[in-house]
């Protein structure tokens, strides 16, 4: 191993490990467990102390007891069905040991008559005599018998043996690598080395004592690694210059002046963060996070304003085609008429679409609005200078880092998300970029009530949908999710309209994930014209639409949907200065899980709260969709149980940013725990 420094051992492959063959190591590899570090965390499940024995007159039926006997005689039957057999001995009683399926040699090899041999398995009972069955721990060096055995949830095709071996080499070979954490931080898990720890965290014994301090302190490392990476691609992109933009405020004040509300505190105050990015000669890579509803467009929009006064485009990518042209309708009506606003949508013709791209290029386009199809290759700028990115939970860091090289020298990043995360979590996925956080919601909102119904109550529910469309009220109808199907779902939603067309005659829209886009246009429209009064749809109203004067949305199968999701839903509605109802249709037996997904939704309209529940009652892997974007679940961490980890892992971590303390000691942290694999050359 020449050049390696210590904690490359532990990143070697898997064939550096004595005696353990390559049909092993596929079988680990395919387990994602490429080298040595990554079966650290490979730990035994449960153990068998075998480390007493017992005489045999003592032994007891039915329990896992170790003995220690001499092989009297063999019984090797001629007729194939019966078992072989050897009768073993000590001072106090007999025993046999029966094998079926098995070779007279290797019996001989393993109980040789006379000799002192210890076994150990679970005592059966046959005719009066005690016997053991195919004994696997058998042994004339009693040490290699009694002793605790540690049991794993097995790879298939490897057994406990091997196991406990190769996990015994790479501990015995640990490395000593240097303390990278202070003394302050070390202080919190008295003392112990990551060695130490490590040692600690496999001993049968120790299984499931989540709060000792190796436990605490391998999950603190773990999550620090994770802060640390972040704040390093952070630092990076912020490290590149760009040309500032100088933030003309009269020009800006003008357009605040003429919007029919007042902006709120945090509004004012996200748009100051990124003006001042804006202004500022390093990149910017921010994320405006805020709940539904809570005004997230309207600060966007202004920045992007203010982009284009100081010259630059700005290129606004939207994840569905509606959301992209209510967006672009919005900049319509809130920009002055000399600014050159565009949209590219999937069913733009070819030579609009064309002149569109030649427009871009030449600088005769201010802001171009569009889904993904805005960041195509051929999709050129001439002075990009600000990517907005409305509703991207969903990307994972990798994907961001990209976006921001993609913009040019010049361009600044704004992402922007209506969902909440755990405090805890904040840090684990937007670590590396700049964060506003709209909490505040507009003053007119009042809360939505939330209420569930059953399923047979529908009447119920037609009841008050009448009062509320009387009232000259608007309101969404949810159809049921059906998760094998996306036929199914259409064809439960064009029966629902069916149904609701015949109580409420030319008052019913209809949407679902086949209407052509033309045609949704047009019914979005006509529903933000009230022209009818119930819009039925699948989910695909879920993101980011705006209909002010809907104020009631019922939701069929609730109990179908993720927390997250319902709480997206139900702030499609609650946005203008009504009273809002969110109405949960449920079937009559309802999952425990289900059960307190709804009541949680009833009990709060803070998307912070759910996103804190929904991570209770999901884990954190699940939540949210995280699955998708690439970020792993943590090996140890836990951001429920070890959320004060986190905590002081964030503020160690701003410590260190502020002292501008020299990171290098990370580096073998860095470099063993980088999950995203995203740092290649630190420090
Ligand atoms: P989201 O943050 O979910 O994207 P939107 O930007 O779509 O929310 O805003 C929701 C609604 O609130 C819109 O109709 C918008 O015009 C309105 N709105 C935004 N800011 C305010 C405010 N300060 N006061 C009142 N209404 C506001
Ligand atoms: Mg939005």
């Amino acid at each position: 191993m020449k050049n390696k420094t210590n904690y490359e051992y532990l990143l070697s492959d898997l064939n550096s490990l004595k005696g353990v063959g390559i049909k092993t190591q596929n079988l680990l590899k395919k387990k994602n467990i490429n080298n040595l570090f990554d079966l650290l965390w490979k730990l035994p499940k449960s153990y068998t102390d075998r480390s007493l024995s017992s005489k045999i007159k003592d032994l007891k039926i039915g329990e896992n007891q170790t003995v220690t006997i001499v092989p009297q005689k063999y019984n090797f039957p001629r007729i194939r069905k019966l078992p072989n057999r050897v009768l073993c001995r000590d001072e106090t009683g007999e025993i046999d040991c029966v094998f079926f399926n098995s070779y007279e040699g290797y019996i001989k090899k393993i109980l040789p008559l006379g000799k002192e041999i210890t076994l150990s398995g679970k005592i059966g009972h046959f005719r009066n005599k005690y016997q053991l069955t195919n004994p696997k721990y058998v042994s004339e060096d009693s040490t290699l018998i009694k002793k605790v055995h540690n049991k794993y949830s097995l790879t298939e095709g490897i057994s406990e043996k091997i196991y406990n071996k190769i996990i015994n080499q790479i501990i015995s070979n640990l490395p000593n690598l240097n303390e990278w954490h202070s003394s302050y931080i070390l202080n919190k898990f008295g003392h112990i080395t990551w060695n130490q720890a490590i040692k600690e965290l496999h001993r049968p014994e120790n299984i499931g004592k989540y709060k000792d301090n190796f436990y605490q302190r391998l999950a603190f490392d773990e999550i620090f690694s994770t802060f640390l990476v972040n704040s390093e691609i952070r630092k990076k992109i912020r490290k590149a210059k760009k040309k500032s933009k100088s933030i003309n405020i009269k020009n800006q004040n003008s357009i605040i002046d003429k919007l029919e509300f007042k902006l709120t505190k945090d509004q004012n105050k996200a748009l100051h963060e990124i003006n001042t990015d804006l202004n500022s000669t390093n990149k910017m890579f921010r994320l405006l996070q805020g709940d539904v509803g809570s005004g997230k467009t309207i600060v966007s929009l202004i920045a992007a304003l203010n982009t284009i006064n100081s010259g630059f485009q700005v290129a606004f990518m939207a994840p569905t085609e509606i959301l992209a042209r209510q967006h672009y309708n919005l900049a319509k009506k809130i920009f002055s008429e000399t600014k050159k606003i565009k949209i590219i949508s999937g069913k733009s013709e070819y030579k609009e679409k064309k002149e569109i791209l030649k427009n871009l290029e030449n600088n005769k386009v201010d802001i171009i609005f569009g889904t993904h199809a805005i960041f195509q290759k051929k999709v050129l700028f001439n002075k990009l200078g600000l990517i907005i990115i409305d509703e991207q939970h969903k990307f994972g860091v990798n994907q961001r880092k990209k976006l921001s090289d993609k913009g040019g020298p010049d361009c600044d990043v704004l992402l922007m998300t209506a969902t909440p995360i755990p405090r805890t979590l904040t840090m684990t996925i937007y670590g590396d970029m700049d964060i506003s956080i709209i909490r505040e919601k507009p003053k007119n909102r009042k809360p939505i009530k939330t209420y569930s119904k059953l399923e047979s109550k529908i009447d119920d529910i037609l009841k008050f949908i009448s009062k509320e469309i009387n009232l000259g009220n608007q309101i969404f109808w949810v159809c049921p999710l059906i998760e094998e199907s996306k036929k199914l779902d259409h064809s439960s939603a064009i029966k629902k309209f069916e149904f609701l067309k015949k109580k409420y005659p030319n008052q019913v829209g209809l949407l679902h994930g086949k209407t052509d886009i033309e045609e949704k246009e047009k019914i979005l429209n006509d529903f933000l014209n009230r022209k009818f009064q119930i819009l039925v749809s699948t989910t695909i109203i879920e993101v980011g639409i705006d209909f002010p004067n809907a104020n009631v949305i019922i939701i069929e199968n609730a109990n179908k949907f993720g927390l997250s999701q319902l709480h997206q839903l139900r702030g499609r509605v609650g946005r203008g200065n009504k009273d809002s109802t969110c109405i949960l249709m449920l079937k009559n037996n309802l999952s425990e899980n289900a059960k307190k997904r709804i009541n949680i939704l009833k009990k709060t309209n803070d998307g912070f709260i759910v996103s804190e529940e929904d991570m209770k009652i999901r884990g954190f892997g699940d939540v949210l969709g995280f699955k998708q974007s690439g970020i792993k679940n943590f090996k140890l961490a836990d951001p429920i149980h070890n959320s004060d980890l986190f905590l002081i892992a964030e503020k160690e971590m701003r410590r260190i940013e502020d002292s501008k303390e020299n990171i290098a000691k990370f580096k073998p942290l860095i470099k063993l725990y980088d999950r995203a694999d995203i740092i290649n050359d630190i420090a």
